[in-house]
This record gives C-alpha cells, structure tokens and sequence, in this order.
C-alpha cells in the first residue's frame, strides 16, 4: 500500500461525513497529509514532523480558521501516530484560541461492525480494514499481487515480561513488523471495504449532527 493510506482514507471519509450532515454547514479544510511519524522513517518514503513544528503547524491553521470567522473546529485524524500528541498539545490550541476544538478519529463513533475489526486491530498497521478500504476507493494504488505476503509483527516484549505491561519506549514499526504490515491483511478485498467506509462516514456525520456536540457537561447538565 502507499504511504499515504492515512491521508487518503480520513480525507474520502471526512468528504463523504459532509454529504450525510443535516443543518449544520460543515467545511472540509484540506487534508495536512504530514504528521507524527518518526516510527515509520525506517520504511523510507516518509516525512514526519516533530512536536514543536506539529503544533506551530497545526496552531497557524487553527487560527487562520478562527480569523476566517470560524468558531468549531473537528481535528479528525487519520494517522494513530498523531494521538499523542494531539492530545497533548488541545491545552495549547484552547489557550491560544477561542476555538471550540473536538479532535476524533476518522472511526471514533462506529459501532460494532467496525469495533470488530478494529479490535484484532489494536495498535496495529496496515491491516485488514485498511487494506480493504483502499482496495474499495483506490485498488490502483493497492499491489495485489502482494497481498499473499500483507501480514507480519512480532508480539510486543510485554508479553514476555508482564512487568513492562505499563511502560511506553519509541520504537520502529520496522523492528516491529519487517513487512510493514503489523497484523493480517490477506483477506482483505474491495467488498469488505465498503461498509466500514459508509459506517465511518455515517457515524462521522451523526457525531457532527449531534445536537450537543459543542456543549461541556455543565451546560449538558443545565440541558437535561
Ligand atoms: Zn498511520
């Protein structure tokens, strides 16, 4: 698969979540095809930021959204490298704007369907939704003649020493799963990618629907 899975997937997902919103006027921003991905270098074909220019990058759009007269901004994320950090850094954007910020991932709302392949997906890459998703939208950027070879990763050291279950250490995807994929992916196909598609953009547009996706508990409690 190409290296910009991430960027194509969350950007046709955020695309399609604006068709199925009601009332509410949503604008998809273009898509920052470049984040955190210091773990992917060793593959080659990747750019990656780090921290302080992720979030003077992020801050500078932020504001111009703000000074273009927007007041709720949606991060939908497409790349798990870039959860950290977000998180980190929503202090930072609340300080430094008047924005209100909600950051998700492109799959934050599905239900079950979906639930369940992310689940065997835990902390994995390039697996089965994924590759599927991209056999569906884009199958001429998907090599299919080396779908046979999509599966790799070797279990995590914590499951050799249950002490380390709770400790975090940087590492390369590539030690981790020589062929880039951490996972299975060789059942994957083009029919399996369509529903998760829809269910991603339909549970995006409910999320954006929802009626009180703006308000903070003091003011959903005020609502009840
Ligand atoms: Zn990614």
């Amino acid at each position: 698969m190409p290296v910009s899975v991430d960027t194509l997937l969350c950007e046709r997902i955020c695309r399609a979540a604006t068709e199925r919103v009601i009332g509410n006027q949503v604008v998809v921003a273009p898509t920052v095809w470049c984040g955190m991905a210091e773990h992917h270098m060793d593959f080659g074909g990747t750019f990656t930021f780090d921290v302080p220019i992720y979030r003077a990058l992020l801050l500078c759009l932020l504001k111009s959204l703000e000074r273009n007269g927007f007041r709720r901004v949606v991060i939908v994320n497409g790349h798990g490298g870039n959860r950290p950090a977000l998180q980190a850094l929503l202090p930072d954007f609340a300080r430094e704007t008047k924005l209100r910020i909600r950051v998700a991932m492109y799959y934050a709302a599905t239900g079950k369907s979906v639930i369940s392949m992310l689940d065997r997906a835990a902390g994995k890459h390039a697996i089965e939704f994924e590759t599927s998703m991209m056999l569906a939208l884009t199958p001429e950027l998907v090599k299919n003649s080396r779908l046979q070879e999509a599966y790799g990763g070797q279990e995590p050291e914590r499951e050799y020493a249950p002490i380390l279950r709770r400790t975090t250490r940087h590492r390369s995807y590539k030690r981790l799963a020589s062929t880039g994929v951490y996972g299975d992916a060789r059942r994957a196909s083009a029919e399996k990618g369509m529903a998760p598609i829809k269910e991603c953009a339909q549970s995006l547009a409910e999320m954006l629907n929802h009626k009180n996706i703006w308000l903070n508990s003091a003011e959903l409690r005020s609502h009840k």
